[in-house]
């Protein structure tokens, strides 16, 4: 495994503030991300789990510099991304990619699809209008877009659009990917598609980051799992392997489960306290005072944030009962693997 990882998030934190109606209504804070660490290392693909309003769409847009943080450190490479010049960034941006959620409005409703990958790779990559043209081809072509190259984006279906997006940014080779919900909107035939698509023709280096509502792709396509919920990352784990332990997570994974809380989450401590059922006894106080700390568990790879599930928390987690932080030493980051397709997913 490199021993770089591509992204590496520290205590990532985002705080919103909303104006009130009128002038003399109070401001008021939202605090979308709450102490976010993690890692994600080339060839891997991490989704991004959770229901709207988790924050997972803020993480990735903070990610990529498309948003402010509000506290924190973002390291893309080993670079601190955040405290990087805009013209600086400029100059990394071709390596790292976004696949918006709303693949209709990124597109020029006068350009075709050939016109679009093709003018990415001459503004962005640096190409040669003949070169342009030629890799054009071949990656719509390799997205099954042949016959679809004079298209323009109100003559494709949704599935043809998102493939667009996805041509122009797998054309530029990029380091690092993150999809926002890239198959939103989809029937489940065109979102299989989609996401063969864009996994499968990743450069094999690349990193991947995958919001999304779907468990099955998940499931399917990931070699990481980041669960969310209300702005903490609540629980990491390898989809492939295991199954969440969270009772939180385990709804969000099983499609037969009861609804998931809505608008009863908990503003202090563990925000399911109200649904969760591992609270009692001497946990009622615990879960109502505190948010857990990420832990390891024993026969399990990843890490959960759960008073009820987790190793006795340490002295250090103790005086900073706010920080999600990982605590170490825990397991080593799981190996990255090659993606290898699954025939259905
Ligand atoms: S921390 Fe407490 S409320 Fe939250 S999931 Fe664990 S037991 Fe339930």
């Amino acid at each position: 495994m490199s021993a770089q990882p591509t992204v590496e998030v520290r205590g990532l934190s985002k705080v919103f503030v909303l104006r009130g109606a009128w002038p003399w209504d109070p401001n008021r804070e939202v605090h979308a991300i709450k102490g976010v660490d993690l890692q994600l290392f080339p060839g891997q693909v991490m989704a991004v789990v959770g229901q709207s309003g988790s924050g997972k769409t803020t993480m990735a847009r903070i990610i990529l510099g498309l948003e402010e943080l509000s506290e924190g450190e973002i390291l893309l490479e080993g670079r601190r991304w955040d405290l990087m010049e805009e013209a600086e960034r400029h100059r990394h941006r071709v390596f790292y990619q976004y696949v918006p959620q709303d693949a209709m409005s990124a597109l020029d409703p006068q350009q075709n699809a050939l016109e679009h990958v093709a003018e990415t790779l001459r503004v962005l990559g640096g190409c040669s209008r003949s070169e342009a043209h030629e890799k054009g081809i071949q990656m719509l072509h390799r997205l099954g877009l042949s016959e679809r190259m004079q298209a323009l984006p109100r003559e494709m279906s949704g599935g043809e659009q998102r493939r667009v997006t996805l041509a122009r940014v797998l054309a530029l080779e990029p380091r690092l990917v993150v999809a926002d919900e890239p198959t939103s909107g989809l029937d489940p035939d065109r979102r299989r598609e989609v996401l063969r698509d864009l996994i499968g023709n990743l450069p094999p280096t690349a990193a991947c980051m995958l919001v999304t509502h779907n468990m099955a792709a998940a499931k399917a396509w990931c070699t990481h799992a980041v669960v969310m919920l209300d702005g903490w990352v609540i629980e990491n784990f390898d989809p492939r392997s295991e199954m969440p332990v969270h009772p939180y997570s385990k709804l969000l994974f099983d499609p037969w489960s009861a609804p998931l809380p809505g608008t009863s989450l908990a503003t202090e401590g563990c925000p399911f306290r109200n649904d969760c059922p591992l609270v009692q006894g001497p946990l009622v106080e615990t879960c109502r005072r505190s948010m857990p700390s990420l832990q390891p568990l024993d026969h399990h790879q990843g890490r959960v944030a759960c008073h009820a599930l987790a190793r006795p928390a340490t002295p250090a987690a103790e005086a900073n009962p706010s920080s999600n932080a990982e605590t170490p030493p825990g397991p080593e980051p799981i190996e990255a693997e090659p993606i290898q397709p699954p025939a259905q997913g």
